[in-house]
């Protein structure tokens, strides 16, 4: 029988797998027992900040690693593609159609069982818990942190996130917005087209949300081949500023008084993830180099690029919510709404959800894990998802992937395996069981985690190309290997 705590993204994947490998799964999930500060509704795999699973093409290291968990039979992006909204080049989704997709998927498994209750501690062997998977993410709750740190010792750490805003539609003023995405690319696919397992090109504009690709900062040609048909103007709406507006709004943010945190300098964010008003203290232009940055996005009224511009990405099905794109912050709250509505278009802006910081906790993957998501000192135990050192909604999935596979493994009497670090899945998990650890962070995939190319291409498209069909390659290999051992 595997153990699985928590039934976030990762321990809902790790589920999946593991039943559907054959083995017997228990998921002990504490809300609605226990809520944690940010999750708002009792489903599994509840998308707690952005409704975003980031770029969505092969050349892109994230959505080779979508790719990837799609051919292992993913429950994940099974029912991120069922829950597609348009977002230009992301794989965006309706997180309530996405989060109650897997709820059922995984509570009409007959293997799997759904108990709601919160582990205050890590299973010692003698419980009779074999495997566990401990899969509680970022906000972990405190007696089971308090136990894990006990296990791990100091390599136990913690840092801080903060979540984005997100609007009422109705309350959005479109005669002074644009709709548009980056460089005219809207590449949504309606859910029935996206289940083919060709995907089509498409590049996830800069918009300040973690870096999904650090190779990626060149979009490639415009693809106009699967337009969003209801959105043929763009997927993004987009408040365009002007020099004087963007000046007072930067100012009046500089200003604005923070929820929890003065000394910004003495907090440790992640790089990716950073709040609007620590990057804005950095300098007067940055949030113009980075989530405001206006490159790409022709304001019809001008035919020019505005002085900057706040992207709102749709975020429910029935685009009744936007969510302001890379505008993670933790001013408070009568602040937020303040400054916020000096946004062109925002002026009467209602707000669903503001931002707000979080606890971010995580163990140190090269002092604990093995590159199968086993913990060194004990091989029935698992660690998966944001605890164990990854960082995004889709890496925690695709830790869990695997780590319930192997758990399954070692649950049927086989051995677990690793996946070769030329896929991106195997990569991930080699960073974080291998990367220094004197100087540990959690990271997304990213082409520079992935085992280099023997003979790389100077040409960076054809680079990509390569490393993708490798991977692809590698994994069916590895998957027929598998499937030959039964495994
Ligand atoms: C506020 C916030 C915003 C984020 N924003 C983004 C974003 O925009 N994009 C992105 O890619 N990533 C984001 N992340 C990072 C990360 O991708 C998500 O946290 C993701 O949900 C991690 O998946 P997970 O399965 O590891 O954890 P979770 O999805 O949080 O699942 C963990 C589950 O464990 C349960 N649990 C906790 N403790 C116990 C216990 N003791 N017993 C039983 N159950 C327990 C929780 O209730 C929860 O359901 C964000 C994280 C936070 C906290």
């Amino acid at each position: 029988m595997v153990h699985i705590i928590g039934g976030g993204l990762a321990g809902s994947e790790a589920a999946w797998q593991a039943a559907e490998l054959g083995a017997e799964v228990v998921i002990h999930e504490m809300r609605p027992v226990r809520k944690t500060a940010v999750h708002q509704t009792d489903g599994l795999a509840e998308l707690v900040c952005s409704n975003s699973f980031r770029g969505d093409k092969l050349d892109n290291a994230v959505g080779l690693l979508k790719e990837e968990m799609r051919q292992l039979g993913s429950l994940v992006m099974r029912a991120a593609d069922h829950a597609r909204v348009p977002a230009g080049a992301a794989l965006a989704v309706d997180r309530h159609a996405f989060s109650r997709l897997v709820t059922e998927a995984l509570a009409s498994h007959p293997r799997i069982t759904i108990a709601r209750e919160e582990i205050d501690h890590v299973p010692t062997p003698e419980s009779g818990w074999s495997p566990v998977i401990i899969a509680t993410g970022p906000l972990t709750s405190d007696a089971l942190s308090a136990d894990i740190q006990r296990l791990v010792g100091d390599e136990h750490l913690a840092f801080y996130d903060a979540i984005s805003p997100i609007v009422l539609a109705d309350s959005i003023d479109m005669s002074k917005v644009f709709r548009a995405s980056r460089w005219d690319r809207n590449v949504w696919q309606a859910p029935d087209r996206a289940e083919g397992r060709s995907r089509k090109a498409d590049y996830e504009p800069p918009s300040g949300q973690p870096a999904a690709d650090s190779t990626s900062s060149h979009p490639p040609a415009p693809d106009r081949t699967c337009s969003h048909p209801s959105a043929p103007e763009g997927d993004y709406l987009n408040c365009p500023f002007t020099k004087d507006e963007y000046d007072a709004f930067y100012d009046a943010l500089v200003a604005a008084e923070s929820a929890t945190v003065h000394d910004f300098d003495s907090v440790k964010f992640f790089e990716g993830c950073l709040p609007i008003e620590v990057m804005a203290h950095r300098g007067r232009d940055t949030l113009r180099f980075g989530p405001m940055k206006p490159v790409g996005l022709t304001d019809p009224k001008t035919g020019r690029y505005p002085y900057a511009v706040v992207q709102l990405r749709q975020d429910t099905l029935a685009g009744d919510h936007f969510s302001l794109v890379g505008f993670q912050t933790q001013i408070k709250w009568g602040d937020q709404a303040r400054v916020l509505r000096m946004i062109p278009g925002l002026e009467n802006a209602e707000f669903v959800r503001f931002g707000m910081v979080h606890r971010n906790t995580y163990i140190c993957g090269p002092k604990v894990l093995e590159p199968t998501w086993q913990t060194r000192f004990r091989a029935d135990l698992f660690f998966a998802g944001q605890v164990s050192g990854v960082e995004g909604y889709v890496e925690s999935a695709a830790s869990g992937l695997l780590a319930g596979r192997n758990a399954a493994a070692l649950a049927l009497g086989r051995t677990p395996r690793a996946l070769p670090r030329t896929t991106a899945m195997g990569a991930l998990a080699h960073y974080v069981a291998r990367a220094d650890p004197a100087h540990y962070q959690p990271s997304n995939i990213t082409h520079g985690i992935m085992e280099p190319l023997a003979n790389p291409p100077r040409d960076k498209a054809r680079k990509k190309a390569l490393i993708a069909a490798r991977a692809l390659d590698d994994l069916r290999e590895w998957m027929g290997e598998a499937a030959l051992s039964g495994r």
